[in-house]
């Protein structure tokens, strides 16, 4: 079984062992100088490899039950033992896995290793511009040669962070092979905001929780650091709530962003300790009293907000007024007026529609034979190592299904292609491709 892998991203690399394990010649081709390049700089370069909650809510896509299918076959227990078979030894943060280098570098390294290993042939500066099927063979269009082989894993990743090589030249030729693409959106990434009490707050970061609201109901909300910016929200929180907040407000719905800035403090209890506040000091001016409490641009917005800056003396605040700045203690909130574009993204929404898949094998049910990894399909993590986890999972599921299928009947009658698994041919390797793995 002769298998062509096209990108060498985490899905990419994950299929190429998973098939040569099983058997199969595997020949990866990247159209990048260098393989992994996204997957060295996830986690801050540490590498969220994965969770130890698995809660399908995590992922978001249209067919959560094919993603519950693939996982099952790939757990989160399954990549920790992989990765800890080829020698990375992982720590877990709050159910967040990493590598306890703190080096996402050595996964791809570990990965390259194995897969080299295992005589997967890796070839880069090679783009697949074009991809058929003829006679029951698949070809792959470079600017060198078509490759050929009896199944074909697409791992080309999405549109987000262009700056690791991410082109979305993946939708197209899933597209040009009778795939229906769902829409692409950015995710993981800083929502704009359209008041200007949020972005006079640029630089400052606290912790809080992130709520998006539509009409009149929460979408999504999570806690952890606030990041303000010039152009509204970013941070954990926001990445974690802008799948539903984008969607909604791509929908063209109001959306509204609410930070609660004193989660752990129900508003009942904040009111009498405010008034706690002014009795210890009744000296202070307005301005004076929140210090200690927030960042002091914080506590100017939050008087501004609750309409009592400038207020003299403290004492003379009403109950009513230490109720409203409680309010906006617990709502400090703006209207949602757009979001980060795919170059500030970690990840991507929509893709490849698992519906045209056949369960659980990630093998297209439209053209018999070709596989699908990763973010090129129709599923997008929350922060916290799960979008990894998707590429784990739908890797092994791809590569091992790929490997274990029959080849199609029929004779490769093209000329002028190279033949997956095969030597280097009539191009020196080195100076054509960059990286032969193995020969
Ligand atoms: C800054 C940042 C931080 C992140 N941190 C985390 C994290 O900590 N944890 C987590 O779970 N997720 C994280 N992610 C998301 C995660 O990196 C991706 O979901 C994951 O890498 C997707 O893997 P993939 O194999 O599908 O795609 P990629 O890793 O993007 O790989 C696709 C490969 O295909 C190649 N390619 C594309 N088109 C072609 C073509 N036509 N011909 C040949 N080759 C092609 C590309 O060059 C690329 O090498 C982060 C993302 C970013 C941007």
């Amino acid at each position: 079984m002769e298998i062509l892998v096209v990108g060498a991203g985490a899905s990419g690399l994950m299929a190429a062992v998973a098939a040569a394990r099983a058997g199969a010649k595997v020949t990866v081709l990247e159209k990048e100088r260098t393989p992994g390049r996204k997957l060295c700089v996830t986690g801050n370069g540490k590498c969220n490899m994965t969770n130890s909650y698995m809660g399908l809510e995590m992922l978001k896509t249209h067919c959560p039950d094919y993603v519950r299918g693939v996982l099952e076959q790939f757990s989160q227990t399954d990549a920790i033992g992989f990765f800890s078979q080829l020698g990375i030894y992982t720590k877990n943060r709050d159910g967040w896995i990493y590598p306890n280098s703190g080096q996402a570098s050595q996964v791809l390294a570990v990965l390259l290793a194995e897969a080299s290993h295992c005589g997967v042939r890796l070839h880069c500066q090679t783009p697949v511009t074009h991809i058929w099927k003829e006679d029951g063979r698949f070809y792959a269009q470079t600017p060198g040669w078509a490759y050929a082989g009896d199944a074909c894993v697409l791992a080309c990743g999405s549109k987000a962070a262009p700056q690791t090589g991410a082109d979305g030249s993946g939708y197209g030729l899933a597209q040009s092979l009778g795939h229906r693409i769902l829409p692409v959106a950015p995710v993981l990434t800083g929502l704009h905001v359209r008041e200007k009490g949020f972005r006079r707050l640029a630089g400052i970061r606290c912790d809080g929780r992130l709520s998006a609201w539509s009409d009149g109901e929460i979408l999504a909300s999570a806690q952890g650091e606030l990041q303000f910016t010039s152009y509204g929200i970013s941070g954990i929180p926001a990445f974690q709530v802008s799948h539903e907040a984008i969607t909604a407000f791509q929908a063209e719905k109001e959306v509204l962003l609410s930070a609660d800035l004193s989660p752990d403090y129900p508003q009942k209890a904040l009111e009498p300790y405010l008034r706690s506040r002014i009795e210890r000091c009744p000296y202070k001016r307005a301005e004076d009293f929140l210090a200690g409490l927030f960042h002091e641009k914080l506590c100017r917005e939050l008087l501004l907000c609750a309409g009592i800056a400038g207020r003299t003396p403290v004492t003379d605040l009403s109950q009513e007024e230490l109720g409203r700045l409680a309010g906006c203690i617990k709502g400090f909130s703006g209207h949602m007026c757009g979001f980060q574009d795919f170059g500030h993204a970690q990840a991507c929404m929509g893709g490849v529609d698992l519906e045209s898949l056949i369960p659980y094998t990630m093998e297209s049910a439209v053209v018999p034979g070709l596989y699908f990894a990763g973010e090129l399909t129709d599923v997008d993590g929350a922060c916290g190592g799960y979008n990894l986890q998707w590429a784990w999972s739908s890797g092994y599921v791809a590569g091992t299904s790929a490997a274990g299928r029959s080849p199609d009947k029929g004779s490769a009658a093209y000329t002028g292609t190279k033949e997956a698994g095969a030597g280097a041919g009539e191009k020196g390797e080195e100076e054509s491709h960059g990286h032969a793995l193995s020969d």
